[in-house]
């Protein structure tokens, strides 16, 4: 089945230069050919799907969110009054929020009973409407650590090994770790580490042995550096939290990241009108100093994905590209830099990139139709006008 789509700039996700009145071939799931209308011809037997101006570019890659979370409130709480039924029900309708919002696969990063895992067979199988999910399934924590009501508390070197290799036999993708405590486990201290870099390290070991990526939530800067050390392959939020109040930004911490060539997801949550008022009193609240810290990492040469942790309060499935928006009214990215850190960059820190994250001839025809021209007007990266998955048209 060709299908030729028609809009107006392609954007390939790559950095390169724009081009204007873009067409794009696809021949069932993969992209044929990206170019011009003009220096393509488009074959008889084709389907044309006419987007009229519509920029083209990659589906967006959402390297963390949560699907059993509501997105409420009681995003945790309600968690606990959920039989796996439920979850995978909710899991399901936020998977195809997500899709809608123009975000073509996603990296789960932590659920109950490992029911992201039924849901990626369900999406893979086309049973129903979904991103691409990599799942990381339970997530690995210490007692009364981070996200221990919904994961695996391991707090010995031996016990975390049981971890990694009890979730990597239930089919996980990517092994997440909690190297702090996290705002959504009040007790659990967010600023200080919960692992050693020797027990991490030992981890990172076992999964990597195993053929599987480490994600780790890593909010204070000890914890941080732990994760350097140990050579986790995304480090989650980095928030640069200092055991004691405020901040504390750690060069030689950046300095291992860098050299190591890890990545940082820098999660971008909350509410996100992107109105004038919404991104002052962002950059007056406690944000600020965050957003700053982030961009100082990030122009360390440090390799920076966006991502939403979605599911988390007022964090919705689908809006991923109002975080694209506070990026770069915020934390110092370039349109530019904004969508290759949500396409290809994210594509190659999940080592997937030989498959999705740029419009390229023999890729997954994932690509989003958004009105008007993001890389003049960031907020055009929300105006969906199309959402196509292997091919198929889902917005
Ligand atoms: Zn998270």
């Amino acid at each position: 089945m060709l299908k030729a789509i028609k809009g107006g700039l392609i954007i390939n996700g790559k950095g390169e230069a724009p081009i204007p009145d873009g067409l794009i071939l696809v021949d069932g799931n993969r992209i044929q050919a990206v170019g011009s209308r003009d220096s393509l011809s488009i074959p008889r037997d084709a389907e044309v799907v006419d987007l009229g101006t519509a920029t083209l570019l990659p589906g967006l890659i959402d390297t963390h969110v949560h699907l059993v979370m509501n997105a409420k409130e009681d995003c945790v709480t309600s968690l606990a009054h959920k039989s796996a039924v439920e979850s995978v029900v909710e899991a399901a309708a936020n998977a195809r929020l997500a899709l809608r919002g123009g975000v073509t696969t996603v990296r789960d990063c932590a659920d109950v009973f490992g029911v992201t895992l039924t849901l990626k067979r369900a999406i893979d199988e086309g049973h129903l409407d979904g991103p691409r999910i990599l799942a990381c399934g339970l997530p690995i924590t210490t007692t009364a650590g981070h996200l221990h009501y919904m994961g695996i508390s391991a707090d010995s070197t031996e016990e975390v090994l049981k971890a990694v290799r009890t979730v990597v036999a239930m089919g996980v993708d990517w092994v997440k770790v909690c190297a702090t405590g996290g705002g959504l486990t009040p007790d659990s201290n967010v600023s200080r580490a919960q692992y050693s870099a020797e027990t991490l390290t030992a981890l990172v070991q076992d999964a990597h042995r195993l053929g599987r990526k480490v994600a780790a939530h890593a909010h204070g800067t000890e914890g941080i550096m732990n994760c350097a050390i140990a050579g986790t392959d995304s480090i989650e939020h980095c928030s640069w939290m200092g055991e004691e109040d405020g901040h504390r930004y750690d060069a030689d911490a950046v300095d291992l990241i860098r050299k190591k060539g890890l990545y940082v997801s820098h999660t971008i949550t909350g509410p996100r009108t992107g109105s004038p008022e919404e991104l002052e009193e962002l950059l007056e609240s406690e944000y600020g100093e965050r957003f700053a810290l982030l961009r100082r990492t990030m122009e360390e040469g440090v390799r920076m994905v966006i991502s939403s942790d979605a599911g988390v309060p007022d964090t919705r499935f689908e809006d991923f590209g109002g975080g694209l928006v506070i990026a770069v009214k915020c934390c110092g990215f370039s349109p530019m830099g904004a969508i290759i850190a949500a396409t290809s960059r994210a594509a190659e820190m999940l080592g997937m990139a030989d498959r999705i994250g740029s419009l390229e001839p023999g890729k997954s025809a994932d690509i989003l139709a958004v009105d008007g021209d993001p890389l003049q007007d960031i907020y055009a990266i929300r105006r969906i006008a199309g959402v196509f998955k292997d091919g198929r048209r889902f917005v």
